[in-house]
C-alpha cells in the first residue's frame, strides 16, 4: 500500500532528537511558555524574515486572534477565497465578521485577484488570502488592491511553510498571518500548534496578550483573551523539525516535478505551477474522480480529496448554502490529492505514474457523465 502520508516514517527520521526533547523539557520542569516556545518563535520569526512570531496551540486559533485583535465591528466584511478549508471561514464567524467569497483562479486553485474589488463594500475590513494546497497567492495584484481601499492582509499560511513570493517567505506578504503546526503540515508537531507572524509592533504585543488570557502582566487582564498557547514540547519538536523543512520542500519540489513531467493522461489536468508551490497536496483534477480514486484504491495506493464539501454548502453555514459559486463547486467534485511526502521513495512514486498513465475510462461511463447520471 502506498500511504497517503506516513507520519511515523516523517517523524521516525528525527527519532533520537525529539526523545532528546521529551526529555529536556520533562527534565526542566517547565512545561508552558518557556525556553523552548521562545525559542521556536525567534528561529520562526528569522525564518520567515519578519520581527514578531508568537506561537499558539493550533492554526484555526493563529487566525481567529488576528481577527479579534483587530476588533472589527459585527458585521464586518473580510473577503476570502470561497475554496478555502473550513478554518479560514471558522476564524471569520467566531469573531462575529462576514466571510464574502471570491471564485478562485481555476488554474491556481487561489482567490482570484481580478474578482475581489467588485466585492468591496464600505463595511470591507481585510481580505484573508489562503496560499492553498502551498502555492502562494497572486500577491502583487492582492496588494494593490488591499491599499487602494486601505484593507489589511490577513494570510493563512497552513499549508504554505517556507513557500517564497519575490524573495520573501510567505507570513510576510501581509499584515499579519497565520500558520498551522498539525502533524500532516509541511512544519508538523506530534499534536496541534500554531503561530501568528507580523511585523507590527502594536499587534504583536496584543495578539500575546489575547492569546494568554488577555493578560500582558500575570494576574493583570487587560482584554478579555484566550487560551491558546504552543506547548514547550511541541515548541522543541518544531525547533528540531524547522531545521529540515527547506530540504523536506525541495524533495515535494523533486516529486511534484517528475509528476508533472510523466503523468500522461488525457483524462486528468495537472496542477499549475504559477507561483512558488511547497506542494503541500499534489491535486488533480478529473471529472471522473470518484471512478478514479476507486480505481487507485484497488491499485493499492491511497488518495484523499482536500476538500468533498466547499464550506458555503456545510450545514453549519446554512445562510452561505445558497450561495451560487460554479467555480468553486467544480473544483470540490473534480479533485484529487496525491501522494507527495519527503519520505515517498523513488519506487512509490514511479508506481503511481505508471498506475494513473495506465487508467482509462470505461465508455459507459463517459456515456452516463454526459447524460448527466
Ligand atoms: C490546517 C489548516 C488550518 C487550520 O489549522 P489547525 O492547526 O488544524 O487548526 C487553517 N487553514 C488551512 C488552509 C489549513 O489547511
Amino acid at each position: 500500500m502506498v500511504n497517503f502520508l506516513d507520519l511515523y516514517k516523517i517523524n521516525h527520521r528525527f527519532d533520537k532528537e525529539i526523545k532528546q526533547i521529551f526529555n529536556d523539557v520533562l527534565q526542566s520542569g517547565w512545561y508552558i511558555l518557556g525556553k523552548q516556545c521562545g525559542n521556536f518563535e525567534k528561529k520562526f520569526a528569522q525564518y520567515c524574515g519578519v520581527k514578531h512570531c508568537i506561537g499558539v496551540a493550533n492554526g484555526l486559533d493563529a487566525l481567529r486572534l488576528i481577527i479579534k485583535a483587530y476588533e472589527f465591528c459585527k458585521d464586518d466584511e473580510i473577503i476570502v477565497p470561497a475554496n478555502t478549508y473550513i478554518a479560514s471561514i471558522l476564524a471569520i464567524t467566531d469573531n462575529h465578521c462576514k466571510p464574502i467569497f471570491i471564485e478562485p483562479d481555476i488554474n491556481t486553485y487561489n482567490i482570484n485577484p481580478n474578482l475581489i474589488e467588485q466585492k468591496i463594500t464600505s463595511k470591507t475590513k481585510a481580505i484573508m488570502v489562503v496560499h492553498l494546497y502551498g502555492q502562494v497567492c497572486n500577491m502583487d495584484a492582492i496588494q494593490n488592491i488591499a491599499k487602494k481601499y486601505n484593507l489589511k492582509i490577513i494570510e493563512d499560511c497552513a499549508q504554505a511553510h517556507g513557500a517564497i513570493y519575490k524573495n520573501k517567505k510567505v507570513g510576510n506578504l501581509g499584515d499579519a498571518a497565520g500558520f498551522s503546526f498539525y502533524p500532516g503540515k509541511n512544519l508538523g508537531a506530534l499534536g496541534d500548534g500554531g503561530c501568528i507572524c507580523t511585523n507590527d509592533d502594536i499587534l504583536a504585543t496584543k495578539i500575546r496578550a489575547l492569546s494568554n488570557y488577555g493578560s500582558l502582566k500575570k494576574y493583570e487582564n487587560a482584554y478579555q483573551g484566550l487560551n491558546s498557547r504552543l506547548d514547550e514540547i511541541q515548541a522543541g519538536i518544531l525547533n528540531i523539525k524547522l531545521q529540515y523543512l527547506n530540504e523536506d520542500n525541495n524533495k515535494r519540489k523533486n516529486i511534484a516535478k517528475y509528476y508533472l513531467e510523466n503523468i500522461k493522461n488525457e483524462n486528468i489536468i495537472l496542477p499549475h505551477n504559477q507561483f512558488d508551490h511547497v506542494w503541500h497536496l499534489f491535486v488533480i483534477r478529473t471529472k471522473f474522480r470518484n471512478n478514479l480514486q476507486k480505481y487507485l484504491n484497488e491499485k493499492n495506493i491511497q488518495t484523499i480529496i482536500h476538500y468533498p464539501i466547499p464550506p458555503h454548502k456545510q450545514e453549519c453555514y446554512k445562510e452561505f448554502n445558497d450561495l451560487s459559486l460554479p467555480t468553486t463547486e467544480k473544483i470540490h467534485n473534480e479533485v484529487l490529492s496525491l501522494p507527495i511526502s519527503p519520505v515517498m521513495t523513488q519506487d512509490e512514486i514511479e508506481k503511481i505514474v505508471t498506475v494513473l498513465n495506465d487508467w482509462k475510462i470505461d465508455c459507459n461511463i463517459i456515456k452516463q457523465k454526459m447524460d448527466g447520471i
